[in-house]
């Protein structure tokens, strides 16, 4: 089984509650089983039971994980929780035991194609390609993250043959890539490309001088939790004259709403509703205050929960900003 090779985590996380408040599925349903630990029990009578694979219950706690990286990301040792999930998630689809709406979903992402268009050396692959000009663009659907978080790693790399021919053909060596979970997954896997995030790009740029807007900043769990937290996109939000604030009662908790999961409001509307009433709740006044997020994913489903919220996407900042000298 994949989570024997994670055993190490399994042994550590299994009574050890000092990263619970950093779940955030565990802070909207306050249940154990939402935090490493519960995870960890749950997975350690699996590997000692096989049997236990099959429990319903088991298995929709997997699924449940946001998967935001904070818990690993600040456990003093760095316990890989979350390659834990992603393993048992393998081992649940290995298995055929994948529920009914993962099996959907996953059937959808396997469809994904992807189109080149334009004229360049560099390819960029988003939804604002009117930042970069001169740039090749690319577009279609997940490139294949959303597949393995799913724990279909087979189809993921099906997904990501046909991103990869894509971008061979456009003869591009520079891939510019605005999504955070797609960052996350193409950065090391495209030899001979160079990948870069599209914040880091966009520094490159030359800025004016603007008036100071003051604004919060959802960090993105894969910028910051999995990618080693690259200051580029808040240099590049405070050249554009934005004063970030902090968001939240504390600065190791994520607000991104599932973003670490990539589909996790698809999978389960409901609790992710909840994910977003937490962040709604801990805002001082929605309607007057801006929210920027490096992330697409995050924009959507903040809005979608309660429009009244002010929130633009990193890009979407930088545009309505965007003189340069
Ligand atoms: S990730 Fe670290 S802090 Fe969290 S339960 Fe595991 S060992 Fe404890």
């Amino acid at each position: 089984m994949h989570i024997d090779k994670h055993l190490d985590v399994i042994a550590a996380c299994r009574f050890c509650f000092m990263c619970r408040h950093l779940d955030p599925v565990g802070n909207v349903t306050f249940q154990e089983s939402d935090t490493p630990r519960g995870r960890a029990l749950i997975l350690d009578t699996i590997r000692m039971k096989n049997e236990s694979l099959k429990n319903r219950d088991f298995i929709a706690t997997i699924y449940r994980c946001a998967l935001s990286g904070a818990n690993r990301c600040h456990c003093v040792s760095h316990y890989d929780e979350v390659g834990l999930v992603l393993a048992a998630r393998k081992d649940i689809v290995e298995a055929g035991l994948a529920p009914e709406n993962v099996k959907a979903l996953a059937e959808k992402l396997s469809r994904a194609t992807f189109t080149v268009r334009g004229k360049g050396n560099v390819l960029y692959y988003g939804d604002h390609p009117e930042l970069y000009s001169g740039c090749k663009t690319l577009s279609g659907g997940d490139p294949g993250k959303a597949l393995e978080t799913l724990g279909f790693a087979g189809d993921s790399q099906k997904v990501f043959d046909r991103f990869k021919s894509a971008v061979t053909a456009s003869k591009c060596t520079t891939l510019i890539v605005a999504e955070p979970s797609a960052y996350d997954f193409l950065k090391d896997k495209l030899d001979g490309i160079k990948v870069v995030h599209c914040s880091e790009h966009l520094l490159s740029g030359k800025w004016k001088a603007r008036p100071v807007r003051k604004a919060f900043y959802l960090e993105s769990d894969f910028l910051k939790n999995y990618d080693g937290n690259p200051a580029a996109s808040r240099e590049l939000l405070a050249r554009c004259g934005y004063s970030l604030m902090p968001f939240g009662t504390n600065s190791e908790e994520s607000y991104s709403v599932g973003e670490g999961a990539v589909v996790f409001d698809e999978l389960d509307p409901e609790l992710c509703e909840k994910l977003c009433r937490r962040v709604y709740d801990l805002a001082d006044n929605l309607k007057t205050a801006l929210f920027i997020t490096p992330s697409r994913y995050v924009k959507a489903t903040l809005a979608k929960y309660n429009s009244q919220i002010r929130i633009v996407s990193l890009e979407e900042a930088v545009a309505q900003r965007k003189d340069r000298k």
